[in-house]
């Protein structure tokens, strides 16, 4: 053996023998159960599932049932609620500087230009200050995220919107849960966008939810996520007759399935008792790492309700006597898994190379996105789980 294939001798011993995945979903046996019906039923793609799936959501939000769909992603969301905004070529649309990039794909997709702006330090969301800078008389929307599940400064970001006539589009990726003075994640702006992808708090595999203010908005949504046919195309099949179909515009194929909704439907029975055990593991984390030299997240705002989806320390090398890079190394030689949440948009090369955005242009979310680490935050953790968590990052920074 030369050094290269050589299996490299970990420094840092397991502490645990078996590895704990980041994000893996709490799946019981009633999504089972109900996904076995479903493929028993013979109906597998949209149809009464999803129909079901999006009033327990719309109930779940407070909102009217004709206020939602249900999508195969949330950035099919963020790219059909641009498109039913007609949003495109000239139209800017300032987003933030620390998300996962489907945010800004989706501004791109819809044929508008992207515009960063950087975070708050503190709460490592968009910073109001910030938009207000980067308002151009080409600037038609705001598209806040609510990072790890803590609302975005709503009261600043409506009233930028009011004055300037600019929509809102919620980023609720990770925010289900997330309240802001007793308004929900997603009904506060134009349109509040959902992912059920597999690591967020509601799972269904992949998926998506939109949330808009009127249901002329939803029945576009609609039809765009079924290659723009006229109404209702699912029913074609149905017992009613054949029905036809008529194409209104070019459409996508991001309809959600039966199939999906079957989980998502019994994930969402369990969303609240899910919120609390993560609530209850991130409240154990803030007291384990208190003493550690590592920079903890803030807590909930009053007057909020955070969603808890992201635990995330920041790791500073000067402060804590190692590397951000070399803390994901250990962690996961110690057998936990570990995410980053996220690199600042502008240190990918593909943005950079299009817009010329540099990342020192933005500095809190290139220091975040340089120290930023998520420890496992699962309901399906157990205490064991959570102390395992807790040595092997107690053994680091000692
Ligand atoms: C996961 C995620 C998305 C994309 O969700 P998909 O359902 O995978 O398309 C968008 N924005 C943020 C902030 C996310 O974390």
């Amino acid at each position: 053996m030369n050094d290269e294939t050589k299996p490299k001798r970990s420094k840092f011993e397991p502490v645990r023998s078996d590895f704990l995945v980041f994000g893996s979903p709490q799946i019981e046996q009633a999504e089972i159960d109900e996904v076995l019906a479903t493929m028993c039923s013979g109906w597998l793609g949209t149809g009464p599932k999803v129909a079901r799936f999006e009033g327990d959501f719309a109930r779940y939000k407070q909102v009217d049932p004709s206020f939602v769909a249900a999508l195969n992603s949330c950035t099919a969301a963020l790219h059909l609620s641009l498109r039913a905004a007609n949003f495109g070529p000239g139209d800017e649309v300032i987003t933030t500087a620390l998300t996962f990039c489907a945010t800004v794909n989706a501004i791109i997709h819809a044929g508008a230009t992207p515009v960063l702006a950087d975070v708050n330090a503190h709460t490592m969301n968009i910073d109001p200050n910030a938009i207000e800078a980067h308002i151009s008389p080409k600037t038609r929307a705001i598209l806040p995220v609510h990072l790890a599940g803590r609302a975005c400064d709503m009261a600043a970001i409506m009233e930028i919107a009011e004055r300037h006539n600019l929509l809102v589009i919620e980023d609720c990726a990770h925010a289900i849960e997330t309240e802001y003075r007793d308004r929900k994640a997603g009904t506060i702006g134009d349109f509040g966008c959902f992912s059920f992808y597999v690591t967020k708090n509601v799972v269904t595999g992949e998926g998506g939810m939109v949330i808009a203010r009127n249901t002329a908005d939803i029945k576009r949504i609609k039809s765009l996520a079924l290659h723009g046919l006229s109404k209702d195309a699912w029913k074609r099949f149905s017992d009613s007759g054949y029905k036809h179909y008529r194409v209104e515009e070019c459409g996508f194929k991001y309809n959600m399935m039966d199939l999906q909704a079957a989980i998502g439907i019994h994930q969402l029975a369990r969303v609240d008792e899910n919120w609390e055990r993560r609530r209850v593991v991130w409240n154990h984390y803030q007291e384990a790492f208190r003493q550690l030299p590592v920079s903890r997240p803030p807590e909930p705002a009053p007057d909020t309700r955070h969603a808890h989806h992201l635990y995330t320390l920041l790791i500073d090398e000067e402060a804590a006597g190692i590397s951000r890079d070399a803390f994901l190394d250990a962690m996961t030689q110690q057998n936990i898994g570990v995410g980053v949440h996220y690199l600042s948009i502008p240190e990918h090369p593909y943005y950079r190379q299009t817009f010329g955005w540099r990342a020192e242009d933005y500095p809190n979310a290139m220091r975040i996105g340089q120290q930023t680490v998520s420890l496992p935050l699962s309901a399906k953790l157990t205490d064991t789980d959570v102390e395992d968590v807790v040595r092997a990052v107690r053994r680091l920074c000692n």
